[in-house]
C-alpha cells in the first residue's frame, strides 16, 4: 500500500470507528430514553387524495409508521387527514372509518380519533356516538375551524353541542388553537370542566394569554405540536404555569416532524421527571382515565 493510500485508508478507518462510537452512543441514549406517546398524529388517506406536509414524503401508512419508528414514537393517537380537511359529513365519516381500521390493525400502537365538523351538527353528534360505541374511540379531534369553506368561531352553539356530546360519552376533546376569548367562551359551556380538553399548538402572539386562560381550567391540557411551542422557553413557560402533568407530547405529524418536537422536549430546561410526564406518562394516564389501555407490543 502506498503511503498516500495508506494515510487515506487510516483516515477512513478512523472516521468509521468514530462514527461507530457516536452511533453506539446515540443508540444507547435512544434505548435508555422513554418511548414517546404522540397525541397529535394525522395519518395519510388510503385513497391517496389528501396528504399533508409541504411535499408529502410519507404517503402511505407504512411510510408513516416507519418514520414514527425513526423518531422513537412508540404509540399515539391517529386521526385522518381526510376527516380534518373534509368538506362534507361523508368525507369525515369515511376518514374516521379508515382510522378505525388502522387503529384495529395497530391496536398495540395507536388509538383512533374521531374527527367531525360542528357545522354539520346532526351528523357530527351522531358520528361521535358511532365512533365511541362501534370503534371504542375515546378521543374527538383534532377539531379545526379555519379551513375553507368554513371559518367559524369555537364560541358557536354547535361547538358547545359537540362538547356536550363528548362530555356525555366521557371522551376527550382535541382542538386546534384559537383566540383566548374563544377558549373562554367554550369554557362556559355545560360539561366543559368535566371533560379533558386538549389545546393544540398555542399561537404566536397570544401564547402567554392562552396559557393564562388554560391555567384557570384544570381539565385542560396543552399539546406541544408545531407552532410557538418550538420557540425556546415556550414549553418551559407552559410547565411553569400549568405544571408538567398538563403538557402532552404532540407533533402534528404529518404536517410537522415528530423528531424535531422530541428534540425540543428532550433539550428543554426541565427535570427528567417533567420530561417523562410530557413524553408519554401524561398521555397514558389520560387515556387510562377514559378507559383506553394498550396491549403489550
Ligand atoms: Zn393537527
Amino acid at each position: 500500500m502506498r503511503s498516500l493510500s495508506r494515510r487515506r485508508w487510516l483516515l477512513g478507518a478512523g472516521t468509521a470507528a468514530m462514527g461507530a462510537v457516536v452511533w453506539a452512543r446515540n443508540r444507547a441514549e435512544r434505548l435508555s430514553a422513554p418511548a414517546v406517546f404522540d397525541v397529535h398524529l394525522h395519518m395519510p388517506s388510503e385513497n391517496g387524495g389528501i396528504f399533508q406536509g409541504l411535499y408529502g414524503p410519507t404517503r402511505t401508512m407504512e411510510d408513516f409508521v416507519r418514520y414514527l419508528d425513526r423518531c422513537g414514537v412508540a404509540r399515539g393517537i391517529i386521526s385522518s387527514a381526510q376527516s380534518v380537511w373534509a368538506t362534507s359529513p361523508e368525507e369525515f365519516r369515511a376518514g374516521n372509518r379508515e382510522v378505525a381500521r388502522w387503529a384495529e390493525k395497530y391496536s398495540h400502537r395507536f388509538a383512533g380519533a374521531c374527527v367531525v365538523h360542528p357545522v354539520y351538527i346532526e351528523e357530527a353528534l351522531r358520528e361521535i356516538e358511532e365512533c365511541h360505541r362501534q370503534f371504542d374511540m375515546v378521543w374527538v379531534g383534532e377539531i379545526i375551524n379555519y379551513h375553507r369553506p368554513y371559518g367559524w368561531s369555537y364560541s358557536i352553539r354547535q361547538m358547545q353541542q359537540v362538547l356536550e356530546q363528548v362530555s356525555r360519552l366521557k371522551m376527550a376533546l382535541h382542538i386546534h388553537t384559537s383566540e383566548p376569548q374563544e377558549i373562554r367562551a367554550l369554557a362556559e359551556a355545560p360539561g366543559f370542566e368535566a371533560t379533558p380538553v386538549v389545546w393544540a399548538h398555542l399561537k404566536d402572539g397570544t401564547f402567554y394569554e392562552e396559557v393564562d386562560v388554560l391555567r384557570r381550567y384544570p381539565n385542560t391540557y396543552l399539546d406541544v405540536a408545531a407552532g410557538v411551542n418550538l420557540a425556546m422557553g415556550s414549553i418551559e413557560y407552559a410547565v411553569k404555569h400549568l405544571g408538567s402533568r398538563r403538557v402532552l407530547f404532540g407533533s402534528d405529524f404529518t404536517v410537522a416532524d415528530p423528531c424535531v418536537t422530541r428534540t425540543r422536549v428532550e433539550h428543554a430546561y426541565l427535570t427528567a421527571e417533567e420530561k417523562q410526564d410530557i413524553l408519554s406518562r401524561n398521555a397514558y394516564q389520560l387515556l387510562a382515565r377514559l378507559g383506553k389501555t394498550f396491549p403489550a407490543a
